[in-house]
């Protein structure tokens, strides 16, 4: 009998209610149960007051030295107060609400109490005492602490893993293979799971966890390595035919020289594009480094060898911008590129949909839209994913039912430390460009009060005189969405009354399709001299005439919103400025301003990010694709996460991992992840 075949119900003391509670923490099995583990220990080691500090919680041993005091206040509540010699000291031990006691605490006789110690009043406020001739039960131990709910109580749960330990504990299987265990010095499983709910001393209990949070980081990365390599070995992805020679013809055509580093990526995503696997590839690279021309080269390159291409932005400002550039870029040479957005009018939609499955269309540009339901292309060999998180797993398995198994491209500007591009991407391969176009100068940024604003409207006339452009970004106000507006409404007022003789726009989230399009259009053509702009500017958008951002508040903004936000200028050839408007009140907002000054690159931006908050809020804040872990602390953990890592990629490159018998559990635990339901795994 299997572990995770025994319903937890088997267990004596396991009701049909507390079956139900348990079911609700992902208990089912005794298998679930016995992988329910503490999150910290309770230590009831009997100590002496001279190791205890004032205000520390300790556990300590004493005699009863004189009667119980009990006195009744408020609407059933009391107060029990003893006399107790502890390690030579009388002190007075105090319990509230427990009056039960009182008739127990005999003058003479021994008692171990636990509670806060507070050493000016010879104190101890208990939480809980127990006599030692009734027999020990918690004193002398550590007692694990698990998170609890309902009419689960910590006793009951204890003692009903304790009964599972004592009764299979022993039929725990091993998982990891003895190599690796040999490698990290890690304990078996079913040690490992003995002593995390019953170690012996601390030391113990950290063994034991460690052994479970390297087997829970190596089961995650196992996963998506063996994901990585079975997407390499299957070959039933689009083979993009298409010659170098034809590449180079088009990059001829393009306004620009491509940087070194544009060819490098370009080079790589081709060899992926060629190849019978599906490609599964991430691009990332800072702000204004030039991914769309790399989109776009991807596209032409699907298009020539006869399929078609995705582009999926995350807003319609920016589809819409993309449906402009593709369109002069592949236009040009004799492509038809489509937008499909929630704001086209039924005969629109029609139209471009009927054009996508017959064909007669070859790139569409547009939000999620268009890969769901209802669209249907003739041959789709790639989807470009901009300024998005990750194209999901799911995302992928909605174009393999509907028979399609595109290529896929993620470009993200949220430059992730290589360190986190593992956790989060390392199912993916990864292309990096490194350096901006070239003649490019650092943004100059500048932190400044809000008492300076007069010298900021200065230094906006004197980029709009010059025949520049600027963004005005409003404080953002999380909590309200009308507010925020309101926020942007009133700044776009206070400008206008500044600068009577200038445009200025105004666009936020609420207002239509066809505004945005409008305003966006209005500033790209420099018929509109300031934009007054929510975050909605904050990703993808390019106006390269624009040279000055100021960002109100700018203390509200994290450091990454930042970064985007500043990224929409030094787009062009001419010198660009950021302004961060803000006087903040904590250090972490200075840290911010601080760290925006001294930088402008955007990897050391998130290296900073991230050593300032640590990497769980890091991933903690945006949609990341990072799982919950049961036992691993991304933040503490990391260095695991990167053996496991390595150690995974190395397995499963590894043929005998797909056949041989010692990783038939490893294979087994693939099996039941969703990520492989209906894939043939070896
Ligand atoms: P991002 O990586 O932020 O998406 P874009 O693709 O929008 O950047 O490119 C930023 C700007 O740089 C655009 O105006 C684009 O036309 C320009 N650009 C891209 N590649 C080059 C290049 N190799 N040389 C000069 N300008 C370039
Ligand atoms: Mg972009």
């Amino acid at each position: 009998m299997k572990l995770d075949e025994l319903p937890v119900r088997q267990m004596k003391g396991v009701s049909a209610q507390k079956e139900l509670e348990l079911h609700a923490f992902g208990v089912h099995t005794i298998a679930d149960l016995l992988d329910y583990f503490p999150f910290r220990y309770e230590d009831y080691r009997i100590r002496t007051l001279g190791e205890t500090q004032d205000g520390e919680k300790a556990t300590v041993e004493g005699k009863i030295m004189g009667n119980p005091i009990l006195q009744r206040y408020g609407r059933a509540k009391t107060r029990l107060t003893c006399k107790i010699a502890v390690d030579g000291v009388l002190v007075t031990a105090v319990w509230f609400n427990r009056h039960f006691l009182q008739d127990q605490l005999v003058p003479g006789r021994d008692i171990v109490l636990t509670g806060k110690w507070e050493q000016k009043r010879l104190q101890i406020t208990v939480s809980e005492s127990e006599f030692p001739d009734k027999g020990k039960a918690r004193s002398g131990t550590l007692q694990s602490v698990y998170s609890i709910g309902g009419s689960i109580t910590q006793q009951w749960i204890r003692k009903t893993i304790a009964q599972a330990l004592a009764q299979y504990g022993e039929m725990v299987e091993e998982i990891l293979p003895a190599a690796l265990m040999e490698k990290h010095g890690l304990m078996l499983r079913r040690e490992a799971v003995r002593h995390i709910h019953q170690p012996d001393d601390i030391a113990q209990g950290q063994a034991a966890r460690r052994r479970l949070v390297y087997e829970e980081l190596f089961l995650f990365q196992l996963k998506l390595q063996a994901y990585r390599s079975m997407n390499r070995k299957r070959m039933d992805g689009v083979a993009h035919v298409v010659e170098g020679e034809a590449i180079r013809a088009f990059s001829r055509t393009l306004p620009f020289e491509l940087t070194d580093s544009q060819k490098k990526v370009v080079n790589e995503i081709l060899i992926d594009m060629r190849s019978h696997a599906c490609m599964n590839r991430l691009l990332q690279g800072d702000v204004g480094s030039g991914k769309t021309v790399v989109a776009a080269i991807a596209l032409f390159a699907a298009v020539k060898a006869g399929h078609q291409g995705a582009l999926m932005v995350p807003t319609e400002i920016l589809a819409d911008q993309h449906y402009r550039s593709l369109q002069s870029l592949l236009g040009g040479v004799g492509m038809q590129v489509a937008l499909l957005t929630g704001s086209l009018t039924a005969t629109q939609r029609r139209e471009v949909l009927d054009g996508l499955q017959m064909g007669l269309i070859d790139v569409v540009v547009g939000t999620q839209a268009i890969i769901q339901d209802g669209v249907y292309f003739r041959s789709l060999g790639l989807v470009v994913t901009d300024e998005q998180h990750r194209f999901g797993v799911n995302q992928r398995s909605v174009l393999r039912r509907k028979g399609l198994n595109p290529d896929v491209l993620t470009m993200t500007a949220t430059p992730i430390p290589r360190t986190l591009a593992i956790t989060a991407f390392g199912d993916l391969d990864v292309s990096t460009l490194k350096e901006r176009p070239r003649g490019r100068k650092p943004i100059q940024t500048n932190w400044v009060k809000h008492s300076m604003l007069d010298r900021v409207l200065g230094f906006i006339r004197r980029e709009v005189e010059a025949g520049r452009q600027c963004y005005f970004i409003c404080p953002l106000i999380e909590e309200s969405d009308k507010l925020d507006v309101q926020n942007a409404i009133d700044l776009h007022i206070q400008i206008q009354q500044a600068f009577p003789d200038m445009r200025i726009g105004l666009l936020h989230g609420r207002l239509s399709a066809a505004e945005k399009d409008e305003v966006m259009r209005a500033f790209g053509a420099n018929e509109v001299h300031v934009l007054v702009a929510t975050t909605v500017v904050e990703v993808g958008v390019d106006v390269p005439n624009a040279t000055l951002m100021v960002i109100m508040d700018a203390e509200r903004f994290g450091l990454s919103q930042l970064h985007q936000l500043r990224g929409r200028v030094g787009r062009g050839g001419h010198q660009s400025y950021c302004l961060l408007i803000a006087d903040p009140k904590s250090e972490i907002g200075r840290e911010r301003m601080k760290i925006m000054t001294e930088t402008d690159d955007g990897f050391e931006v998130s290296r900073r990010d991230l050593e300032l908050r640590g990497p769980g809020d890091f991933f903690g804040t945006k949609q990341s694709g990072v799982p919950d872990f049961k036992l691993a602390d991304m933040a503490a953990d990391f260095e695991v996460l990167e053996e496991a890592r390595d150690d995974a990629a190395e397995l499963t490159a590894r043929a005998e991992f797909w056949t041989e018998a010692p990783y038939a559990r490893l294979r087994e635990a693939l099996r039941k992840d969703q990520l492989f339901q209906g894939e043939l795994l070896d």
